[in-house]
């Protein structure tokens, strides 16, 4: 390729002609295959000396971007694949490198992030994701509006200081018009939320509260058994969870005398279970 004859390089600082300085060396730009075969195109880079930057800077090309050696058109191509396939596999399938696609994918969402309109967001879900088989993770954070559901934000990590990233990165005015925040019950998210968007509806996972619910009770339970063997009493806790946590018309007739040595005085365990339960809905 080459420019056209008598048109000005455009000043890739400011993106506005410039007078012409000199040329660098042939530079490829890697273009979409066509049917298995690689696609370059050559172009030989100028540079102009750009007064309104006041200095010596290279030339803006409309198909490709600074440093990458892929041109943009290919890079939405493969960025493209790479949402069907994995990036290994988008790599393999147009024999290119991982490297590449990740690239590719990089500029792509660099693009989109800087085009995002927010808008009004009404809801929150922050969650995390373990990676790498190990114990990292990752704070997401997703808008959850009616009609609207979109990833908004990934942080390293689940800490206090990842997830403040989040807000800071929002910015108090989209953050001050947030109702409604859902989240498990991981105690730096709680704080955060506590700390960021006091006015927000804080909604807890109710998966989470019911696993918190019978991990206190096996811990009381266990608790409490110890403290009988150690006054040399029967310890009546010992595999009880099920008997505490049944339906009473769920239980045989030996667990039912078993319920009725366990609890203090008579009571109905159903009416305790609703109760609860109601309070989950
Ligand atoms: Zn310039």
């Amino acid at each position: 390729m080459r420019p056209r004859k008598g048109s000005a390089a455009i000043c890739s600082r400011c993106h506005q002609p410039a007078p012409g300085y000199d040329q660098l060396g042939e530079r490829r730009f890697e273009f979409i295959p066509l049917w298995g075969f690689f696609v370059f195109l050559l172009y030989t880079m100028r540079r102009v000396d750009c007064r309104r930057c006041g200095a010596v800077v290279v030339e803006e090309v409309p198909w490709g971007n600074g440093k990458r050696t892929l041109t943009k058109v290919y890079m939405l191509f493969l960025a493209g694949w790479a949402r069907r396939l994995s990036w290994k596999e988008t790599a393999e399938a147009f024999r290119t490198s991982w490297e590449k696609v990740f690239d590719a994918v990089e500029h792509v969402v660099t693009w989109g992030l800087e085009h995002r309109t927010l808008g009004q967001i009404d809801a929150i879900g922050v969650d995390e994701i373990q990676y790498a088989k190990g114990h990292k993770y990752l704070t997401l954070v997703y808008q959850i509006d009616i009609g609207i559901t979109r990833l908004l934000w990934v942080g390293k990590e689940r800490t206090i200081e990842s997830f403040q990233g989040f807000f800071t990165t929002m910015g108090e005015a989209v953050i001050s018009k947030i109702e409604f925040i859902c989240s498990d019950m991981w105690e730096p998210y709680l704080k955060v939320i506590r700390e960021k968007c006091s006015e927000g509806l804080h909604i807890l996972d109710r998966f989470h509260i019911v696993a918190k619910m019978n991990k206190a009770l096996d811990e009381v339970r266990a608790e409490e058994t110890r403290r009988m063997q150690r006054e040399g009493r029967a310890p009546v806790l010992k595999k009880s969870r099920w008997l505490l946590l049944k339906r009473s018309e769920n239980l045989g007739d030996e667990q039912h005398f078993r319920l009725r040595d366990l609890l203090p005085e008579p009571r109905s365990p159903e009416l305790n279970r609703d109760k609860q339960n109601e309070r989950y809905r």
